[in-house]
Order: structure tokens, then sequence, then C-alpha cells
């Protein structure tokens, strides 16, 4: 097998379950006890699973909107602190094999800034993971500029995670079984990504990196589309929307272990933009790694999307 570094693996910190659960789904109260246990250890289980799939390091992220739901900006910048804190402390127990995406409250920019800061220069975090928007406001705000400015500043990679949309949308309503993960999350996610692309935000901040699970959300299907368009319409930006999906967007695999969407991907953004992620534990076990282990790929190009490009974009050692 060979060597990984994981992106989205997630953990909750203890008393985040009521975050969590808005947006669990239709799961048994059974199935939502084991996956918050599993999501608050940090120790021989989760270890355990690193070793089977050779993953030798784990970035470790919030599970849920967590304080991105919170309405009093004051509960949400102090909650997002502590879980942080609590991170920290297990990081720092297995230094070795976990990292960290900073929590942030999103609600307060300012904030959201400092945290961000203080997550990356003093506990050694690597970004920021933030689960889509916050109280319906999405990342393009004008109010995050100056989040975006630190974030630049700070070269910090900010995953952009799937959470439900403000409202459910009225064309999925009546159905079963394609809300959040099978259809509604893409599209939420894909499109507050396409917002940040079509309205400047890269022009803006051209040293900004997003990262998106999931083999970019659909993206990199459609570039061709989006440049046509662009032009068509007359959209004001510097360059074309794929230079940017390109340049400023990284990709994990995390919940797409099928060769087709991963060859488009790489065809369409370049293997160096994307990344290794299981969605632990939300993916059955050993799925992400026996595909990305046994896909028909170059050495070369799956020691590069299993370890090197992580390494690179987040200055983990190689
Ligand atoms: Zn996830």
């Amino acid at each position: 097998m060979i060597k990984k570094i994981a992106l989205e693996e997630h953990f909750l910190s203890p008393g985040f379950e009521d975050y969590w659960q808005t947006t669990a789904g239709e799961i048994t109260p059974d199935v939502f006890r084991q996956a918050v246990a599993r999501l608050g250890e940090f120790g021989d289980l989760r270890i355990a699973q690193m070793d089977r799939d050779s993953i030798e390091r784990a970035v470790l992220s919030i599970a849920g909107p967590g304080v991105q739901i919170e309405r009093d900006t004051a509960i949400a910048v102090r909650r997002a602190r502590e879980s942080n804190d609590f991170l920290a402390r297990e990081i720092a127990k297995r230094p070795g094999r976990y990292s960290g995406f900073a929590h942030l409250p999103m609600q307060d920019a300012k904030a959201a800034a400092g945290e961000l800061e203080r997550a990356v220069r003093e506990l050694g975090f690597v970004g920021a993971m933030i689960n889509g928007h916050t109280n319906g406001q999405y990342l393009d705000h004008p109010s995050l500029y100056p989040f975006w400015e630190r974030a630049e500043a700070l070269r910090a990679v900010i995953y952009l995670h799937p959470a439900d949309p403000p409202a459910a949308m009225p064309v999925l309503e009546g159905t079963y079984g394609l809300r959040r993960a099978t259809w509604e999350w893409g599209v939420e996610t894909g499109s507050h990504a396409l917002r940040l692309v079509f309205g400047g935000h890269f022009d803006r901040f051209p040293h900004a990196t997003l990262a998106l699970g999931h083999l970019g959300e659909m993206m990199p299907y459609l570039l061709w589309r989006f440049d046509s368009r662009a032009s068509f319409y007359g959209v004001k930006l510097a360059r074309r929307p794929s230079d940017y999906i390109r340049d400023n967007i990284a990709m994990t695999i995390s919940g797409m272990y099928a060769a087709e969407p991963l060859n488009c991907a790489i065809d369409a953004v370049g293997h160096e933009h994307i990344m290794f992620a299981t969605d632990y534990p939300f993916e059955p076990p050993d799925e992400a790694s026996t595909f990305i282990d046994h896909v028909p790929l170059a050495e070369n190009v799956r020691a590069d999307i299993c370890f090197n490009n992580a390494a690179r974009l987040l200055g983990l050692p190689a």
C-alpha cells in the first residue's frame, strides 16, 4: 500500500453533538451514537484504521456545521476557540500522525481572521475547514474581506466542506434519498465555490487557496461550459473561470471512489491539484484506500495524489 495523507477526517469536540445532529439527517439513534463515539475517539481505533490504510497523517476537522449555525456571535467565537484548543491537545499526543484544520466563527470576520492566525501560528494548524454558508452568508460577502486578506497572508488553505443549504431545495421536495450527501450538498457547495470564481474573488485574492471535497463538487466536468458561458454573458474576470478553478482550488477524492470522475478531474485540473481523503468516519472503512491503491494510475501520479501534493500544499513533512 502506498503512504497517504488524508485531508477530510472528522472529529467532534465535547459538547458539539447538537450542532452536528442538525445535519446528520435521518439516521437512527443507534447509528448516531456510534458515529459520535467514533468522532470523539483519537486513540487506538482511529490509529488502527489509519495503519490498515497506510495513512501516515490525518488532517482532522470538525464534523457538521459546528458554531457556524450559532446565532449568538459571542458564543460562536468562544466555542470555536475552545474547539481548536481541544483539537490541539489531541494532536499534541500524536504529532506525527495528526494535523488540524481550524474551526472558525465566520459570523465575525475579524474574530475569524484572528482565530485562523492563532490556530496556524500558535497551534500549528495547516488551514481551516469552513462548513458552507454561515447563517445564510456565503464566503464572497464583502464583510469577509478582512478574513480573506489574513488567510491569503498566512497562505492558509480554506477547505470548503458541504453543509445543508439555507433552505431545502424546492426541486428536491417530495423526493427520498436525494437530499444532503446524494445530490443537494454537491449542488450547494459547488455553487458556493462558483460564487467565488464568477464574483472575481480570486482576482481580489489571487493567492487564496480553496480546497473542495468530492473531486471538486462536479466542477472538473463543467470547465468548458463555465468558460463558454462566462464569455457569452460577459462576466468580468481577469482570466477564464477554468484558470481559477485550476490555480486557486485544490480538491480531494473524499466520497468519490470511482475511476471515471477521478480521471475526469485529472484531465481537467491536473493531478497535482488532487489529494487523498476518506471522510472518516462517514464512508465505509478502507473504501478510499482500496480504491486509490488499485485504480489504474501511473505510480508517480498515485504517490502525488496520496501524499506529495498534500505535503507540499499544507507544508507537512515529506
Ligand atoms: Zn466530510
